[in-house]
């Protein structure tokens, strides 16, 4: 006899909610925005990554739509089969322009971007070394590729040179062939909004021969005179081996990208399994993305930036207000660090009493005992809302200051 399958499901759901991390689908039933409507209720939505209110743009709705029409609702095979549409080929030449590098390659989604990536580059003789607080996709990656996984603590340069310097010791160097190094962290950390020191990573990656990708989700479209992200902002384009990005969050549609050099895209045509395993992305992504990329380096994506970063100093202020601890948020990510994963819950639920989607994030997504609000502000919000969202959180009893991420 084996393990009967729904009472083990049922046994092990139960666990996980005792834990306090059961989740559960909510369902909007207007498309997202800054003010989204659920079960017949409308909302503030500060959930969304949407940062340049771009989802919703007329544009970017009109890119999706003409590339239906042209192109039809679906991509018919992988793209190296012939499922390669002239809309996957422009968003990609227009991806590499905006992120000033040669070339750049699409895939499904950041997350299959990210493991395809690295499953491409790295092997079991590799060495992966990763920021504690890395996405998933990238956690998922190195144990995908078998590459030895070290680990520093956030942001902390001391430690990764330590790192460096060891695995240099250990034959890592790149020049010698023997063992490759890649340096993998986010620009803007997806769960803290706080910034990677990526001009001093990239000394320290070219002084001990490793290699750099940055995984810009939450960069692109906010940092930079055009947007392009945190890379462009420093300068760096040229420098970083591998950028990474996602075209659904403040681009508005879907998919992921990888930017870098000519060689390292055709490589990956080759060898990331998760591009030349998988469907082409739809026309209706591809196209809206287009949109979008086209859009955020242009004067709206300048105003929408301005009124993002406004907006994000808006929130900042009136949160310092009240409570004095909480520092100037660096990005449209402002974590409440409220601990207790139940308190987390509470708070979010509480929220949402009063017209607030404000997500509560709990391990797996942070760490245990380190759970939190997530707020994330828009260019589409309007300071009443963002106002009234900090009214709201007095109301309801957060005591932050245990915000000391
Ligand atoms: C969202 C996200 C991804 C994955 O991108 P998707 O396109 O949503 O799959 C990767 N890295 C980070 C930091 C993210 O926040």
């Amino acid at each position: 006899m084996g393990i009967d399958f729904q009472a083990d499901l049922k046994a092990r759901g139960a666990e996980w909610r005792e834990r306090g991390l059961w989740r559960e689908l909510r369902r909007l039933e207007s498309g997202v925005g800054a003010r989204v409507e659920e079960g017949g209720r409308a909302f503030w939505n500060f959930s969304s990554n949407d940062y340049l209110g771009l989802a919703g743009h007329p544009l970017v709705r009109e890119g999706a739509i003409r590339a239906v029409e042209r192109f039809g609702g679906g991509s018919g095979a992988s793209r190296l089969l012939g499922g390669t549409l002239g809309v996957h080929a422009e968003l990609e030449e227009a991806l590499a322009v905006f992120k000033g590098t040669e070339a750049a390659l699409t895939f499904g989604s950041g997350y299959a971007a990210a493991v395809g990536t690295i499953g491409a580059l790295l092997g079991r003789e590799d060495v992966m070394v990763v920021d504690r607080l890395v996405h998933a996709s990238v956690v998922d990656a190195a144990r995908g590729c078998g590459a030895r996984l070290r680990v520093f603590a956030h942001n902390d340069l001391g430690m990764l040179e330590d790192v460096l310097r060891r695995e240099r010791g250990r034959g890592g160097e790149v020049s010698g062939g023997r063992r490759r190094v890649l340096v993998v962290t986010e620009s803007v950390f997806s769960m803290d909004g706080d910034l990677a020191p990526l001009a001093s990573m990239v000394e320290l990656k070219d002084r001990y021969g490793a290699w750099l990708m940055v995984d810009e989700a939450h960069g692109t479209g906010v940092l930079g005179a055009r947007r392009g992200g945190l890379v462009e902002h420093l300068g760096l384009a040229g420098r970083v081996e591998v950028q990474m990005a996602t075209l659904g969050k403040a681009l508005g549609a879907a998919g992921g990208v990888i930017c870098g050099s000519r060689a390292l895209i055709e490589f990956l045509i080759n060898r990331a399994r998760s591009f030349v395993f998988s469907t082409a992305p739809v026309p209706a992504a591809a196209g809206a993305a287009l949109a979008a990329v086209g859009l955020v380096q242009g004067p709206e994506g300048a105003e929408r930036g301005r009124r993002l970063w406004a907006n994000v100093d808006r929130l900042g202020d009136r949160l310092r207000e009240r409570w004095a601890g909480l520092g100037r948020p660096l990005s449209p990510i402002v974590p409440v660090v409220l601990g207790a994963e139940a308190e987390a819950m509470r708070v979010a639920e509480a929220l949402r009493d009063r017209g607030f989607l404000a997500p509560g994030i709990r391990y797996p997504t942070v760490a245990r005992g380190r759970a939190r609000l997530r707020l994330t502000v828009s260019a589409a919000h309007e300071w009443g809302g963002i106002d009234a969202l900090v009214q709201a959180l007095g109301e309801v009893g957060v005591k932050a200051g245990g915000g000391d991420s």
